[in-house]
């Protein structure tokens, strides 16, 4: 299906863990995978954790390329990441 207005498409990507396999629509689908990544490395013990950060798909055409999220969505996955581990 093409659609000329793409809705932006989140991924879960990492220096050294790399890029989760999806294309999330939603922030907080994108929080769900990143956190369930941080559990997978932190349950490794060691003091092993993921270095992935949510991101957003550039350019639909160029997708291997990520940009950061802007300020209010960083605040939105924040906020999530919060209440996710029982902080708030
Ligand atoms: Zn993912």
């Amino acid at each position: 299906m093409k659609n000329k207005n793409e809705t932006a498409r989140y991924v879960c990507h990492g220096s050294v863990r790399g890029t989760c396999p999806h294309r999330h629509t939603t922030l907080a689908g994108a929080v769900r995978c990143l956190l369930r990544d941080w559990r997978r490395c932190e349950s490794l013990g060691g003091g092993s954790y993921s270095d992935r950060r949510v991101l957003r798909e550039g350019t639909p055409a160029s997708r291997t390329e990520y940009v950061a999220l802007t300020a209010d969505q960083r605040e939105t996955v924040e906020r999530m990441i919060d209440v996710a581990r029982g902080l708030l």
